[in-house]
Parts: C-alpha cells; sequence; structure tokens
C-alpha cells in the first residue's frame, strides 16, 4: 500500500535514511529541511526519484515556516508524520547555564514538533496510518540518567516526551498514535564516531516497528526492538 510520509530534518544524519528506505518502498515523501538549495544529498536522492520524493523548506523553530508548510500541502491527507529535526545544543556544564542556547534548543526539539502535530493532525486524521513518530532520546530518560550534565538536551528531550503524551490523550479521539522513540546510539553528525549502529539498521528497526502500531501504543516511548524506556 502507497503510504503518504512526512519527514522532518530529511537532508543529513537519520531523516536523509528514512527519505531513502521510505522511496524505496513505494511510499510519497514529503522530505522537508531548512535548506533545500544546500541539500545535495536529498536532492540527488529526490532526482533518482521524483515521483516519489518532493522536498519543502521547513524550519522547524519558526511558526511561519511550519504554516508555510501546512500551506503548500493543504489538506493532503498524511499516513505518518515523523519529527526527526532535532539539536543536541551546547553542553554547557553546571554553573554555565545559557539561557538562549537552551531556548533555541527547546524550539528545535518540543515546541517546534508539538507545533507540527497541531497543524498537521487534520492531514494525519485523514490518512489510514493515524502515525505521528517523534524522535526523542534516553538521553531525555530521568532512570537512564546516572552521569549528569548534558542539561539542555536531556531537559528538551523529557519535554517533548511530556508533550507527546499529552498530545496522545488529546489526539485518542480521531484515532492517531502518538510515540516518542530512541532511535539508538547511531552513526551521524549528532551521533558520532563512536555510536553503535548505521542508519540503516536503525531506520530498519524503526520502520518494522512503524508498520505495526496500534493505537493502544500511543504516548508510549520505545526503543528500536520496541521495549518500553523508564521515564
Ligand atoms: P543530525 O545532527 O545528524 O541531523 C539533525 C537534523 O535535524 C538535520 O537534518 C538538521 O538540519 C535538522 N535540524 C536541526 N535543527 C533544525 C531546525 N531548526 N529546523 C529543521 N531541521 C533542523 O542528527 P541525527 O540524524 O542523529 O538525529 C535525528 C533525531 O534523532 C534527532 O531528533 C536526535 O535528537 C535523535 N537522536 C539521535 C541519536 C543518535 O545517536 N544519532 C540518539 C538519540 C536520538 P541542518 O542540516 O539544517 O542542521
Amino acid at each position: 500500500m502507497t503510504q503518504t510520509i512526512l519527514i522532518t530534518g530529511a537532508n543529513r544524519g537519520i531523516g536523509l535514511e528514512m527519505v531513502r528506505q521510505f522511496a524505496d518502498t513505494d511510499s510519497q515523501v514529503l522530505a522537508t529541511c531548512r535548506a533545500p538549495d544546500e541539500a545535495r544529498d536529498l536532492q540527488q536522492l529526490a532526482s533518482w526519484h521524483p515521483e516519489r520524493i518532493t522536498v519543502y523548506p521547513l524550519d522547524i523553530t519558526s511558526s511561519v515556516s511550519i504554516a508555510a508548510l501546512k500551506e503548500s500541502i493543504g489538506d493532503l491527507p498524511l499516513d505518518i508524520l515523523i519529527n526527526n529535526a532535532g539539536s543536541y545544543g551546547p553542553t554547557k556544564p553546571f554553573g554555565q547555564t545559557d539561557p538562549e542556547a537552551w531556548m533555541n534548543t527547546l524550539r528545535t526539539n518540543c515546541i517546534g514538533p508539538l507545533q507540527m502535530m497541531e497543524i498537521f493532525a487534520s492531514n494525519v486524521a485523514a490518512g489510514s496510518g493515524k502515525l505521528m513518530v517523534n524522535l526523542s532520546s534516553k538521553m531525555g530518560s530521568m532512570t537512564d540518567n546516572s552521569s549528569g550534565g548534558v542539561y539542555i538536551y536531556r531537559s528538551s528531550k523529557a519535554a517533548l516526551n511530556a508533550v507527546v503524551v499529552s498530545a496522545a490523550h488529546d489526539l485518542l479521539q480521531q484515532g492517531i498514535i502518538v510515540v516518542a522513540m530512541h532511535p539508538g546510539w547511531v552513526l551521524t553528525d549528532m551521533g558520532g564516531p563512536g555510536a553503535e549502529m548505521t542508519v540503516t539498521e536503525s531506520v530498519m528497526a524503526m520502520r518494522r516497528l512503524m508498520d505495526d502500531f496500534k493505537l493502544s501504543d500511543s504516548g508510549r516511548f520505545i526503543d528500536i526492538n520496541g521495549a518500553d524506556i523508564p521515564w
């Protein structure tokens, strides 16, 4: 079955690999990124699959940019919205709090994803997949925090997890599943060279889970094996 999927941060890392794998499955992919003109890998991929991949500009921290994307796609039904775009932000140690940097990362990792879910809820409700996937991180788990530090990233993903649970409740009546997923420790610019798995492995595992989500999964925070991560 052909699915229509909207992905944020599609120009590199996990987002780019999602575009690659979904395009191989005959899906229609709406691939968004901040600077389409500079997104060489994504544009090349789109040129190989012009009938399946469309590239749109989107800066997740800008309400104007999010509204412009909505204007571009109108009422098109979406099967899956993937809030993938994210930022690690600076790792200021205890005693060096940088409120501006914190706010920017919070906008990228939490507020922007919520605005995406709000503005595209009617599109996802009109699709048959009825799924919203948010790329969270184990770093946002309080139970998993055994080393401290990384205040900005950790708190922004913990905030995203709180948003996922509320959105799961609020969208239940519309039959929309909202989940937070940890993609593993993945070899990307963010994951760094010491990471444990390739983007190919991570995205394959996440896609397998996306095929099987049910409404009863809504509000969960899970790893790539489908196991619950403690909050
Ligand atoms: P990368 O750093 O490799 O890529 C981040 C992507 O997000 C880029 O496409 C980047 O675009 C985009 N992005 C950042 N800010 C914005 C913005 N304001 N508007 C639109 N796009 C933006 O990260 P990964 O691919 O590794 O991570 C993808 C997701 O997975 C993130 O949410 C991350 O937190 C999460 N994650 C990753 C892990 C890992 O090990 N890699 C582990 C746990 C979670 P641009 O090129 O313009 O900067």
